[in-house]
């Protein structure tokens, strides 16, 4: 199995450094609004490779923090007048509400920033120890000369970083003893959240978090480090330098970076009106589409949002769901149990989409050619059976079908899902019902719901529902 590892720019046979298993950290979103279809693109990919490392037998340990404290977040919280840990803890609700729908696993672990803060405080004054950190009234800055390797992921060279980054120098950050250097721990503002540390009341710079975060749940070194491809500059690199410098060992083995996702062929920018929400886009569209439609693409690769090309990805979907409709619909149908010998030389011969679908992925986790090999087996299976094949060979080729398809996060036996504004007139109609004493009719409604995986409680404030 071949990763494009952007820390040698080349493609490198996947070895793990413990037999079996997957040490994996996704950086996540900054929670300051709902996520949008850009933070969409690394979700989709890094589940699906985990997925496909879990479809080979790894034992995969995937963990993805909320950068909870960021001064985006606390602007936010000014302008709407709350505090900053009502603005992040309600848009990580949001969020999960978000990768449920595009069937985006949970990780094994989702660290809060702001619930790490004492392990981040333990890291930066192992740093201090070593030299490779400095205090300067009241913050802290990273020594970035002192890492010899600084510059190895993204490839730059410390001299061109240093002319390019004097004219960058933000007022107050004079007293740094280099431009290059960045910071790991900053002094409070009034009115920001903070917490106490040897330095400075005040909170932990970006990029040392997710040092922590992945150093206390997944250990020293990990297999893989990834997220979008804006993170290489200067994020994950000051990772590195971090961690490597206060564990003294090789942080992570292989780095990946999805490209970025454009809309009608330009960046997505609020100011451009071409900013989307998945939210916005799952009033149009079964989130499933969107998935399918990021894995149409070479994750590396740039990809095109647009109108077009999602009615593209529905109409492919729309085949795979119903060849999957049409096996179920034969297996329930059929009357002969057992494959035949020509059924279990075809089922035999079927096994090459299977393997195509897998070279596909072991070749740097190429899921377009991944799902024209599931294209072609669904072909396959359309022109393969009919009304009197067997239950066995029919049941087989749904099982292979169901698996390969999971791989992509793709349901293929979903129900039918209700949407909210329906869900919600049956419930004022069950309500009405109850008023007037028809009973039948309420229990009708809620068994109703209930067949359609909707849960109803009725509690002192109402009545309130989910799905199962
Ligand atoms: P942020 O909340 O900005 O830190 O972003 C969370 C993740 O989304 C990071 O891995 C980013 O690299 C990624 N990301 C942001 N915008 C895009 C985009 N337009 N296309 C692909 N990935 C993106
Ligand atoms: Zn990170």
């Amino acid at each position: 199995m071949k990763i494009y590892n952007t820390m040698t720019k080349s493609k490198e046979e996947f070895v793990p450094l413990e037999e079996g298993k997957v040490k994996m950290y996704v950086c996540g979103p900054t929670v300051y609004n709902f996520i949008h279809i850009g933070n969409a693109r690394p979700m989709i990919v890094f589940d699906t490779v985990r997925r496909y490392f879990e479809y080979k037998g790894y034992d995969v340990n995937f963990v993805s923090n909320f950068t909870d404290v960021d001064d985006k977040i606390i602007k936010k919280a000014i302008e709407e007048g709350v505090t900053a840990d009502e603005v992040s803890k309600r848009y990580i609700a949001e969020c999960r509400k978000d990768m449920e729908g595009m069937n985006v696993k949970p990780a094994t672990k989702h660290p809060l920033a702001t619930e790490e803060i004492c392990g981040m405080v333990e890291m930066i004054q192992t740093l201090i120890d070593k030299g490779y950190a400095y205090e300067k009234n009241g913050t802290v800055y990273y020594r970035t000369r002192k890492f010899k390797d600084y510059g190895k992921l993204s490839h730059k060279n410390l001299d061109d970083l240093q002319s390019g980054g004097r004219s960058l120098l933000v007022t107050g950050e004079d007293e740094k003893e280099d431009s290059l250097d960045f910071v790991l721990w900053k002094p409070k503002k009034e009115g920001e959240p903070a917490w106490q540390s040897p330095w400075s009341e005040g909170r932990p710079g970006w990029h040392i978090e997710c040092s922590e975060m992945s150093k206390k749940y997944l250990g020293e070194q990990i297999d893989i480090h990834a997220g979008g491809e804006d993170l290489i500059f200067p994020h994950h690199e000051n990772e590195i330098a971090q961690s490597e410098a206060a564990n003294g060992k090789e942080f992570a083995k292989y780095w990946m970076h999805n490209g970025f996702l454009n809309i009608d062929n330009r960046k997505m920018s609020k100011s451009l009106g071409n900013f989307f929400t998945v939210r916005e886009i799952s009033e149009k569209y079964d989130l499933q589409v969107l998935r399918f439609f990021m894995l149409s693409a070479h994750y590396r690769s740039p990809l095109n949002f647009s109108a077009e090309l999602m009615e593209a990805a529905k109409n492919s979907l729309e085949r795979i769901i119903t060849a999957a409709g049409n096996l179920k619909y034969l297996m329930e149908n059929t009357k002969t149990e057992c494959m035949t010998g020509e059924e279990k030389e075809k089922y035999a011969r079927s096994a090459l989409y299977r393997e195509s679908f897998e070279k596909a992925m072991d070749d740097d986790f190429n899921t377009a050619d991944a799902i024209a090999a599931v294209f072609e087996y669904v072909k396959f299976i359309n022109t393969n059976t009919a009304g009197d094949s067997s239950a066995e060979y029919l049941r087989l080729l749904y099982d292979r079908l169901e698996k390969l398809t999971d791989v992509l996060g793709i349901i293929i036996d979903r129900k039918e899902e209700m949407l909210d504004s329906d869900i919600e007139a049956l419930i004022e109609e069950r309500q009405a019902a109850r008023k007037e004493k028809n009973f039948a009719r309420a229990d009708e409604i809620r068994a109703e719901l209930l067949a359609k995986g909707i849960i109803l409680e009725d509690t002192r404030e109402g009545v309130k529902w989910k799905r199962a």
